[in-house]
């Protein structure tokens, strides 16, 4: 699998707030929880390393919420051993109860594109909440948030707020459904839209990670609309819409796929989505939960120069708070209530603080070179972390675009979720716990993603080769 990024110019980075030296505590005094300096040889820090508390913690979260936790890829099932707890993150680096300091490519599974607690959303965020949390009606917040999106993603003139990225796909779907006045939907297997019934069939993420078959409480009348395909194969897609002619509402997928691990889309494949959605009066979806405003300010669709009918947004548009969202043509949008018939609500929708957040994370990805620099540095990252792992006699192959990334212990090539569960996963949950103890948080799990930040350092990168160079040899 190629770098796809590698087609966008590598031009003088422009980076505000952060030194590039180093955002992370260390440099700038390290608080009295940071334990561990970055300025310990890999060696001592080793020494030290120990997760004796997250232990405890986590004990004691097993008896209180299901299996530890309230999202199940968290609780590391995949990669053997117990989670750490974090204390507190800043920039790109996280730390864990136990004083550890780690640097991060989780972000909060994507949010954090400008650094974690970014100083001047903290002081945005801070302002709004004087004047309160939620008012459950409407605010001028929301219009800021509103025209951004509008103007920055190519397919969206209108948008619908809600609270989480499951509630995004679950909204465009019924809208899906309520303008075709279709019912069957294609999706691929390993792309992940949320935990709605209808998209639980060969989802990826953390049914992927736990090699879970379709959750059970599904109703098999909730997911007998749903076709499913592979990913990047046309043939099988064409296929699906000759023999359910006239009943396909939409096609639903990840431009991107970060939800089986990171898998991009062949040359023509969403081109081809386009051209045959289109003939069959069907919609193309793009969930760009994780892709929007991370490949590119105007996510997978401007990247591509493809335009879908309908788009999900999530995570990134919250800036770390919860949100979500979908949008799309005005005659398609106009649809949803109290426009038009078809019903979606939400308490906490659109609240003063999320879109707060929101509003000063794009802000700060809009300024020029931003797009740039995540592209060189998850470049320098991808290509150390091939290269040490093939020094070291690995099979390993992976990409990235912009500041998302994956790599997979298998020779490859990856075009699918089949191809990506021949990777090692024993191994990587090896490479996993060995970069854990080096100070290198990566995704609990070979079928998720790696997100990269403008907070991320040249120094950040280059400890986490070196760290990835000694794991290597050892795994
Ligand atoms: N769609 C995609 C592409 C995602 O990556 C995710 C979450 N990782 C979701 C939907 C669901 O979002 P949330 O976890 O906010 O409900």
């Amino acid at each position: 699998m190629a770098g796809v990024g590698l087609s966008w110019p590598s031009k003088l980075i422009h980076r505000p707030n952060f030194t590039t030296s180093s955002p992370s505590r260390s440099s700038s005094g390290c608080s009295s929880r940071c334990a561990v300096k970055m300025t310990v040889t890999v060696d001592e820090k080793k020494a030290i390393f120990t997760l004796k508390k997250s232990e405890e913690a986590f004990n004691a979260a097993k008896e209180l919420m299901p299996g530890g936790v309230n999202s199940p890829v968290r609780a590391f099932k995949s990669v053997g051993g117990q989670p750490i707890l974090i204390d507190s993150v800043k920039g790109s680096h996280m730390w864990d109860i136990d004083g550890n300091e780690y640097i991060d490519y989780v972000g909060s599974w994507g949010p954090a594109i400008i650094g974690h607690a970014d100083d001047e959303v903290l002081a945005a965020l801070a302002e709004t909440m004087k004047k309160g949390t939620s008012f459950g009606a409407p605010c001028l917040l929301e219009n800021v948030l509103a025209e951004m999106v509008i103007s920055a993603v190519p397919s969206i003139e209108m948008v619908r707020f809600v609270n989480s990225g499951t509630e995004a796909c679950m909204g465009v779907l019924r809208l899906a459904r309520a303008f075709t006045g279709r019912e069957k939907i294609i999706k691929f297997e390993g792309c992940y839209h949320g935990h709605a019934d209808p998209f639980l069939v060969k989802a990826g993420s953390g049914v992927a990670t736990l090699g879970l078959p379709d959750s059970p409480g599904v109703p098999k009348a909730a997911t007998a609309p749903t076709l499913s395909s592979p990913y990047n194969d046309i043939a099988d897609v064409e296929l699906l819409f000759e023999t359910n002619k006239g009943e396909i509402a939409a096609v639903i997928l990840e431009p991107v796929v970060g939800n089986s691990g990171f898998i991009t889309p062949k040359p023509d494949f969403l081109n081809a989505l386009r051209r045959i959605t289109k003939e069959n009066g069907a919609l193309l979806i793009f969930d760009e939960v994780m892709t929007g405003f991370r490949l590119s300010y105007g996510g997978a669709q401007e990247y591509f120069g493809i335009t879908p009918d309908l788009t999900t947004l999530g995570k990134i548009i919250g800036g770390g708070l919860p949100v979500g969202a979908y949008g799309g043509r005005r005659e398609i949008m106009e649809m949803v209530a109290p426009a038009g018939p078809m019903y979606q609500a939400g308490t906490l929708s659109g609240n003063p603080l999320a879109m707060t957040a929101g509003i000063h994370t794009l802000k700060r990805l809009k300024e020029p070179g931003q797009y740039d620099y995540l592209d060189k540095i998850t470049s320098e990252l991808v290509q150390g972390i091939l290269n040490a792992g093939k020094k070291a006699g690995h099979a390993v192959c992976g990409g990235y675009v912009s500041g998302m990334f994956g790599f997979f212990f298998t020779e490859g090539p990856v075009f699918n979720f089949e191809d990506a569960k021949k990777s090692d996963t024993a191994k990587f949950a090896r490479f996993f716990r060995g970069m854990l103890e080096e100070g290198v948080y990566f995704a609990p799990s070979q079928f998720e993603a790696g997100f990269t930040s403008l907070a991320h350092t040249s120094e950040d990168i280059q400890r986490t080769i070196a760290a990835a160079e000694k794991v290597f040899k050892q795994i």
